[in-house]
């Protein structure tokens, strides 16, 4: 995940494959979005005559265990770094395989190639792919990167760059959420079957100029687009990047909102029936991560991110650092949008 700032998206004509040239910056763009009424005073929240929770709407609740996810939160840092290729990011997979399959989940490697520019050879990644009621077409994405940066880049003193960075909340905080949230996904009301996905190579970066972000979510998209009528029918995804820092706020993720509209409208209409004040109703921040890749081949995705955590790619990305409420009120607006999919 990075902000836009000055960052040119180019998308390769046909492909879909966007390449991403750079000047960034530590401040994210904040584009300017017209009021869908014309009004200045209005908030695209206010705009949803046919809001599609209606206001009877009963979800079965969610057990989520905080503690049990800042459990599963220290068991993946203690791995140490979970660099693209590394023996960390091993250990993180087979711990992922064994902890999914315990739970009687589907669990797939999808394993593929990629050159990254700075990198002088190509290099296998890989994706896991973690189902439930893996025999639906109808599906629902949750998905989150599982990589940790190479470099701890947001550090002031660059000589910290290459100390081993932990990235607690920036990639360990989806995962240890996904992997107490599956727990409770077989007593929710669930007509549609579920995918976590987790993306390698989010940010597999050496080089800011040379390198490319996003490298698995990109290769989920189109290897999921090549399935032709033989793919799953996502509904709808939902990312899941940063959310487990102290007192952490969601407002509307800005290529969300642009992308995929009714989702974005829908997911914060729940947060709000279910008292999730995190999912602020504000617009946020402009923000490239891996939910591009699936917007662009047509999955309606929307990235969930705490953008102004302050430990943001530094070594101060801790355990420590993080808090359990952020996911429990994810796993509240999650556990209710499952059940609305039909
Ligand atoms: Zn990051």
């Amino acid at each position: 995940m990075r902000p836009l700032m000055a960052i040119a998206l180019v998308l390769a004509a046909g492909l879909g494959i966007y390449a991403l040239t750079a000047n960034r910056d530590r401040e994210p763009e904040r584009l300017p979005f017209p009021p869908l009424s014309g009004s200045e005073e209005s908030s695209p929240f206010d705009e949803l005559p046919s809001a599609p929770i209606a206001q009877d709407f009963a979800p079965k609740p969610v057990d989520f265990d905080g503690r049990q996810a800042m459990r599963y939160l220290g068991d993946v840092c203690a791995i140490g770094p979970r660099i693209t290729g590394s023996d960390g990011m091993k250990k993180q997979q087979e711990m992922l395989k064994k902890h999914f399959e315990n739970l009687k989940l589907q669990v797939k490697a999808q394993t593929f190639t990629a050159k990254q520019g700075s990198v002088g050879k190509p290099m296998e990644m890989t994706n896991l792919i973690v189902s439930f009621q893996p025999d639906k077409k109808k599906r629902a994405i949750l998905c989150s990167h599982y990589d940790t940066r190479p470099l701890a880049d947001q550090e002031p003193d660059r000589r910290k760059w290459k100390e081993p960075f932990l990235s607690a909340n920036d990639g360990g905080s989806g995962v240890a959420f996904l992997m107490e949230f599956a727990q409770h996904l077989p007593k929710l009301d669930l007509e549609v079957g579920v995918d976590l996905v987790f993306f390698d190579a989010e940010e597999f970066i050496f080089d800011r100029d040379l390198d490319r972000y996003f490298l698995g979510s990109q290769h989920f998209a189109l290897a999921w687009r090549k399935l032709g009528k033989e793919r799953p029918d996502y509904m709808g995804a939902v990312l899941l990047d940063m959310i487990a820092g102290k007192r952490p706020r969601f407002p509307v993720e800005q290529h969300s909102f642009r992308g995929a509209k009714a989702l974005t409208l829908n997911l914060w209409n729940i947060a709000k029936q279910q008292g999730c004040d995190m999912f602020v109703q504000e617009h946020g921040d402009t923000v490239l991560d891996d939910h591009l890749a699936l917007i662009n081949v047509g999955i309606p995705a929307v990235d969930v991110i705490d953008f102004r955590y302050p430990h943001w790619h530094r070594l101060s990305d801790t355990p420590e650092n993080c808090a359990p409420d952020g996911m429990i009120q994810v796993s509240k607006v999650l556990g209710a949008w499952l059940q609305t999919l039909r």
